[in-house]
This record gives structure tokens, C-alpha cells and sequence, in this order.
């Protein structure tokens, strides 16, 4: 169920790659007094916009938004088409890819409240271990820079989960009055909003040059395209698309940068990126919203346009260029993906939803992700298994004025045949009902909903 790959085998992979690339120093392998492997350890960068559709990015099809520069990196790397985060809004969401567990199970979601407010007395537990806690024990250097929302009292922020440094905003932009933290300081409020994407990238470039002898992880979580949209000037009323549009290009213009510092610095073949967002296009803002594509529905809601996200992963050398891979993977893989990559040790006292999809990055076998649980708060709403999904509740993105739908038998999509997720085939599929019934089954008997931390508001005496 978990081919975790055979760590030898990326070894031997890893060095014969670095010989046809001609780098040295990459790869140290030693032979004497048994068999004894080590290799220098990647660096790891994750890229997750805020609220970016299925559909925003060129070379996901957008025909006005142009991303040159995220559409290259695709080119230069892998472009997945059945990838998932963890849940349809911020929180939940950023807590699934830090933790590779369900939200449900850290107490990360909420059917009272449906993200952390600047109100909220709660946050990440601590008995939840972070990526950066899993890689800081096998040597890395680590920096958060952006959008956290995973608590922004002193105690839940990145600074105490295992990130060196932090600078950003610490819940949504459109919660007054935002402020801009250095490590746990205060510099700015409200924080110019007009200038975070450049700031962001001028740090997330300097920890990069500061860290250059590896390894190193940066969570580069961007602030945007969430609503309210802000581009600095130089991108102020340039693209076809509008303010979105302005905003997206300067997303791009930042991995533009990320890539040119890499390339400078001659980590490329030492440096894998992941670059994705935290859920679906947030519709209700029409033109100050993204776009799901040809997906159905957005933010909010457990259709596939609110949780369906553009994945691009790239790593010259090791992940073959040019790919499109229709693999399933989830932000939830992130953590043992990296730990695998890493050689660090996997957390082991909470059960991890998350696999290892590293195969399938480094085209050494399939991704081992084959089934998908669509929370929406605290219930499960739709499950997929291999090409189907079966919606047990519905109930459309956020801002329409529309009750929960409950199916029985569940609605059945084939998600090959159908992404737009319009033709319910259930009548003719009750053996797949059945298969996917068992498996939700197995996944609630394993399931101990965590505390809810959404619900607790700070008291004000
Ligand atoms: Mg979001």
C-alpha cells in the first residue's frame, strides 16, 4: 500500500542523474567497511498561492493570464492534473499540508466557524508536528514567509513549529487590521498590501542566498490572489485579466525570481520546488475572483473546482521535464514526500493521511495515492476512489444562499470521463458505491476528530 522508495535505488538514481548532469559534490557514496550511502539533501521549496483556481495559470489554459514563468517551470518539470489540498478554505487546508493529516483529525476545521479569525483563541496543537519539525532534526534550515493562518497567537506561530524565521501576515488579508510580522514582531499595521509580493520575494531570495550551502526548506505561502487584490505598481492595470490578473502576473513574476536566484546560485539540480494553492477560486467575488476551469463549483465546497488545484513540481535532473502526470496527490503527501527525500524520519505518533508520491515525482513508480476524502467543516462529504467520486452531501461553493443536499445513494461521478462532475452515473454503479461505502467505513473507524480549534473565541475581560 506504501511503496515508499527504496532509498538505494534513489541513491544509485540520484547519482547517476547528477553524472549525466555533470554536477559533483552532489552525491558522496561510500563503500568501505559494508555498504554505507549518503547524498547531500535536497532543498525544498513549496509556492502556495491563496484562493488560485484550477484555471488561473496559462499553461493550465487561462487564454488572458499570462505566466510565463510558472508555465516554463512546468515545462521544465511535472504538471499534475488530479491533485488535491487538503480541504475548500485557508485554514483547514494549510493545516492538512503542514501536518499530512485530515484536518478533522487536528481539530483544524469547524462546522461553527470555517477559518481562524484575529477573535481566535485557538491554532495548530502542538501535539501536531509540521514539516519544518520533521525536517529541522535531519539539519535543515527553515523559513516561513507569508500567509500562516494556522493561529496567530504568540504561541501557535511558525516561530514555535519548527521555522527558523517567519515574515507575513498571520491570517487572511481581508481581516482587519492585518499586520505584518517579523519572527513575532509587529512592523507593520495594517501592512502594505501593495508591496507584499515583492517584500515576500526579497526575503524568501535573501534566505535562499543565506542558505545556499543547504539544506534548507522555505514555506512560501503568498498572500494573494486571495480578495481584497493588490499588485504593486508595476503591475498596476497591465494585464488583459484585470486587477486578478495584474496580481497573478506578479505571482509569476516571484517564482520568476525564485528560479533565476536558484539558477545564479547553481542549486537547480539540488532544489525542488512544489508550487500549488490552498483551495478553488473564491466566486462570489466575480471579477476579483479566479477561475476553476472546466472544473465544477469553487472555494468552500467539495465539487472538484474547490479543491481540484494546479500542482507543478519541478527538480532538473531528478523529475523528468516536459510531463503531465494524471497521478493522484494531495498537499496531504507533502510531508512524507519530503521526509522520504530527505531521509528524515517520519513523525510517527499521530496517524498521517498523507503517502509518499515521491515515485511518481522522481518517474520511479505510480503515485500511491488512490483514494480522496472531501471534508467540508467537520463532515465528510464526498469520497473519491480511482476515477470515481461519490458526493454524499452537496452543497455549492460559498456565497450561495443554498442548503446541504444529502444523496442516497451518494451522486457518482466518473471523474476520467466527466471533471465537470455533471453526469451522475450511480444507477448503473452499485458495485462502485459499494467499494467506495467500505472504504469510508474504514476511514471512520480510524478517525478521532481532534478538538475544535475554529469554535474558541478570545475572551474579552
Ligand atoms: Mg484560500
Amino acid at each position: 500500500m506504501n511503496p515508499r522508495i527504496d532509498r538505494r535505488e534513489f541513491i544509485k538514481r540520484l547519482g547517476a542523474g547528477a553524472a549525466a548532469l555533470g554536477i559533483s559534490g552532489c552525491v558522496s557514496v561510500s563503500e568501505s567497511g559494508g555498504r554505507k550511502i549518503s547524498a547531500k539533501k535536497p532543498n525544498f521549496i513549496i509556492i502556495f498561492c491563496d484562493d488560485l483556481g484550477y484555471g488561473d495559470l496559462g499553461v493550465y489554459g487561462h487564454p488572458t493570464i499570462r505566466t510565463p514563468n510558472i508555465d516554463r517551470m512546468a515545462g521544465e518539470g511535472q504538471k499534475w492534473t488530479n491533485f488535491y489540498v487538503a480541504a475548500s478554505v485557508c485554514t483547514p487546508s494549510r493545516a492538512g499540508l503542514m501536518t499530512a493529516r485530515l484536518p478533522i483529525r487536528s481539530g483544524m476545521c469547524s462546522d461553527k466557524r470555517r477559518v481562524l479569525f484575529p477573535d481566535s483563541a485557538g491554532g495548530l496543537p502542538e501535539s501536531e508536528v509540521t514539516i519544518a519539525q520533521a525536517l529541522k532534526p535531519a539539519g535543515y534550515a527553515t523559513a516561513c514567509i507569508g500567509k500562516w493562518h494556522l493561529g496567530h497567537l504568540p504561541q501557535y506561530l511558525p516561530t514555535r513549529r519548527g521555522f527558523d524565521s517567519y515574515f507575513g501576515i498571520p491570517y487572511s488579508n481581508d481581516m482587519k487590521p492585518s499586520p505584518l510580522l517579523d519572527n513575532e514582531e509587529t512592523i507593520e499595521e495594517p501592512a502594505d498590501q501593495t508591496t507584499l509580493t515583492k517584500r515576500y520575494t526579497e526575503r524568501a531570495v535573501g534566505f535562499i542566498e543565506k542558505n545556499k550551502s543547504g539544506p534548507f526548506f522555505l514555506y512560501f505561502a503568498h498572500t494573494f490572489p486571495h480578495v481584497p487584490l493588490f499588485a504593486s505598481n508595476a503591475f498596476k492595470d497591465t494585464s488583459a485579466r484585470g486587477l486578478y490578473g495584474d496580481v497573478v502576473e506578479e505571482l509569476d513574476w516571484s517564482v520568476g525570481k525564485i528560479l533565476d536566484t536558484l539558477r545564479r546560485l547553481k542549486l537547480c539540480e539540488n532544489t525542488l520546488i512544489l508550487f500549488t494553492s490552498d483551495n478553488g477560486p473564491w466566486l462570489i467575488q466575480h471579477l476579483n475572483g479566479g477561475s476553476a476551469g472546466l472544473l465544477r463549483d469553487g472555494k468552500g465546497c467539495t465539487f472538484e473546482g474547490g479543491m481540484r488545484e494546479p500542482f507543478i513540481a519541478w527538480w532538473p535532473g531528478w523529475i523528468k521535464p516536459g510531463q503531465v502526470v494524471q497521478d493522484m496527490g494531495s498537499t496531504l503527501d507533502f510531508l512524507p514526500t519530503l521526509c522520504s527525500l530527505a531521509g528524515a524520519k517520519l513523525p510517527d505518533k499521530n496517524i498521517l493521511d498523507g503517502v509518499d508520491i515521491s515515485p511518481a515525482l522522481l518517474g520511479t513508480g505510480p503515485s500511491p495515492r488512490n483514494v480522496m476524502f472531501f471534508y467540508r467543516g467537520a463532515k465528510l462529504y464526498a469520497v473519491r476512489k480511482g476515477q470515481y467520486k461519490a458526493h454524499y452531501i452537496t452543497k455549492p461553493a460559498y456565497g450561495q444562499n443554498i442548503k446541504d443536499a444529502k444523496h442516497d445513494p451518494p451522486l457518482l461521478f466518473h471523474l476520467g470521463r466527466d471533471p465537470s462532475e455533471q453526469y451522475d452515473i450511480a444507477e448503473k454503479h452499485p458495485d462502485v458505491i459499494e467499494d467506495i461505502r467500505k472504504e469510508v467505513a474504514l476511514h471512520l473507524a480510524n478517525l478521532t476528530p481532534g478538538k475544535d480549534q475554529l469554535a474558541e473565541r478570545i475572551s474579552k475581560n
